[in-house]
């Protein structure tokens, strides 16, 4: 029998995680997911991917929390004793403000939770994966943003900047790990119709922007999952250090 790939998806109770999570389930892959707030949200997305014939790990985690991160590594440890592909899509925007009235409070918790999460995640799958350390290599996608490329002025540079640095991040560690078999990529999301919107604090922000996105629509988290799966895949084993946009040509 061949073993099924494994992959991890972060913040997977929704949105482009439990997107991708359901399409990697279709896929063949076994799963271990994780979540933080709507219990119910991620126990439906499992469900899903179950329903698929995947086996699903589900671990309630704050990605910005380096301790419960190691600990959801310990689970998959435990359950699957591998990890293919890890999605490191936990992500928040803070709430909106223009720079001169942001607080560090906002601008910490941001960071902590969309570059400290996401560098803990890939050193613990990257120890896991890498070929010097027994590993059999494996694949990285972070979900950037194209914030970082636009930089979100009055609204939300501090989430822009963040995504600035996962992007540098993802240079950086495409060129460390590539030696490993280890490749690292991004897809960078415009405006996808996610619950983040709704948290964003802006109600009439999506029908200000819509009609400047080239595609005159906002994009699905399918559609995100697609490119995701697709960096992962075998047909993208020469693509590494990548930020690919999926915003409409926004
Ligand atoms: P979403 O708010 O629907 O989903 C985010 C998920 O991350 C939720 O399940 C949430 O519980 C989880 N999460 C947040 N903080 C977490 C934490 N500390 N620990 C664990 N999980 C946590 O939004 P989404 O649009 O699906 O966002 C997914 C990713 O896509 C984020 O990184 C976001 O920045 C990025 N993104 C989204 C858009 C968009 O327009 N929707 C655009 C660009 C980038």
């Amino acid at each position: 029998m061949v073993d099924r790939p494994v992959m991890m998806v972060t913040g997977a109770g929704r949105g482009i995680g439990a997107a991708t999570a359901r399409l990697a389930a279709a896929r063949g892959h076994d799963l271990l997911l994780t979540w933080r707030g709507a219990q119910a949200a991620a126990a439906a997305t499992a469900e899903a991917c179950r329903a698929s014939g995947a086996a699903v790990e589900l671990v309630q985690a704050d990605a910005g929390d380096p301790a419960a991160t190691a600990a959801a590594f310990g689970r998959l440890d435990a359950r699957f004793g591998r990890i293919d592909a890890l999605v490191v899509n936990a992500g928040i925007t803070g709430p909106a403000s223009d720079f001169l009235t942001s607080s560090d409070a906002t601008w910490a918790e941001v960071f902590r939770v969309n570059v400290l999460g996401l560098a803990s995640a890939c050193r613990q799958a990257a120890q896991r994966m890498a070929t010097s350390r027994g590993g059999a290599g494996g694949g990285i996608v972070a979900v950037s943003s194209r914030a970082a490329q636009i930089g979100s002025a009055f609204e939300f540079v501090h989430y822009a900047a963040s995504k600035g640095a996962v992007d540098s991040l993802v240079l950086g560690l495409a060129r460390e790990l590539g030696g490993e078999g280890i490749r690292v990529n991004a897809v960078a999301p415009g405006m996808i119709d996610t619950d983040i919107h709704a948290s964003a604090g802006i109600p009439e922000r999506i029908g200000r922007i819509v009609p400047g996105i080239p595609l005159r629509r906002m994009g699905s988290p399918e559609e995100v999952a697609e490119c995701i799966l697709f960096l992962l895949s075998p047909q993208a084993a020469y693509v590494n250090g990548a930020v690919l946009p999926v915003g409409g040509g926004r």
